[in-house]
């Protein structure tokens, strides 16, 4: 070995070793994961949830930090500049992190080269909800009466190409009807007015639409699953009654700043994959539910594959449905 070769190995090797320690050493304090929308909603109850079982096997706290504003892509930018040494996350959704590239004219990063991919957890399905004295029924219904009264009926939503927003937009969008959307910092907002009467309807996540309906404030008009589900009786799916074809679920994932090392991101990943295979959990997701993924949809390559063909995807809908953000 000549001296050269001999400095390069020892550097390598040197490196080598710090990643292993860093590997082991992490996490040396606690983590904080970005929720880019107000407490209380639905990306916030999974996201403490899922935060608090990753926790346990890394060992440290995992605290939750809400950041709302304009649909999550405020608390997006502003991750995707945090610093990446593995201490700060962004949960990430389909909104900001699938369709905002298509939605947004100026868009404070791009959710496919700024980010690791860590791991994608469960999609959540959504449900069509009214006030509980509403006028209206049945999904057809409220077609009905905004074909009538065109932009009358108010959507609350949790912002600006939140998924609330998206899918009440391809809601009239095949139903060939004109609503008027609310946006709020969050589904949690938006579902306090919606209980007080002062929007007419709002899609949620099945995760937080569910302990709202045991309250007997609203009522529910339809799933946006192709099946119907045990956990809300006698609700039809919307693709049954009103609109053939209809289907939509949020789909979730965490996120760490570009350049995050990859042992980090490995580390995180299996704490997920170790917490999420636990049975009692897994009936608790499905109560509200919330369906596991197979395996290989949950890895980091799958997540990035998922991101870049979500935001290829969005650009199309944004097309087709004509959906902007004017
Ligand atoms: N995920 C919700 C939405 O996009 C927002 C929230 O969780 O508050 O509509």
């Amino acid at each position: 070995m000549n001296n050269a070769f001999r400095k390069l190995f020892a550097t390598a090797a040197l490196l080598v070793a710090a990643c292993a320690a860093q590997a082991q050493s992490y996490p040396a304090r606690s983590i904080t994961w970005v929720v880019p929308f107000a407490a209380g909603g639905p990306t916030d109850a999974l996201a403490r949830d899922i935060a608090d079982k990753v926790a346990r096997p890394l060992g440290q706290a995992i605290i939750i930090d809400n950041q709302p504003g304009a649909g999550g892509t405020l608390g997006s930018g502003k991750t995707a500049r945090a610093n990446a040494d593995g201490y700060t996350f962004l949960v990430g959704h389909m909104g900001y992190m699938g369709a905002a590239p298509a939605l947004y004219k100026k868009l404070s990063y791009d959710p496919a080269k700024d980010f690791e991919p860590v791991f994608r957890f469960p999609d959540t399905p959504l449900v069509l909800l009214v006030p509980k004295n509403s006028p209206h029924k049945t999904a057809a219904d409220l077609i009905a009466y905004a074909k009538q009264n065109p932009g009358k009926l108010n959507f609350g939503n949790a912002g600006p190409g939140s998924t609330s927003h998206l899918i009440a937009a391809l809601f009239a969008s095949k139903a060939g009807i004109q609503i008027t959307q609310v946006p709020y910092k969050g589904a949690a907002p938006a579902m306090n007015d919606l209980i007080a009467g002062q929007v007419d309807a709002m899609f949620d996540q099945t995760n937080t639409a569910l302990p709202q309906l045991a309250g007997g404030r609203i009522a529910p008009l339809a799933l946006t699953s192709t099946q119907r589900m045990a956990q809300f009786p006698n609700v039809p799916t919307l693709s049954e009654t009103a609109l053939p074809g209809f289907e939509a679920a949020t789909w979730y994932g965490l996120y760490a700043p570009k350049g995050t090392p990859k042992d980090v991101v490995q580390k995180v990943y299996r704490a997920y994959v170790s917490a999420a295979g636990d049975k009692a959990w897994i009936r608790k997701m499905s109560e509200l539910g919330i369906q596991p993924l197979s395996d290989n949809a949950v890895t980091p390559e799958a997540l990035k594959r998922h991101t870049l063909s979500e935001v290829d995807k969005w650009r199309q809908v944004a097309t087709e449905a004509k959906l902007t953000l004017d």
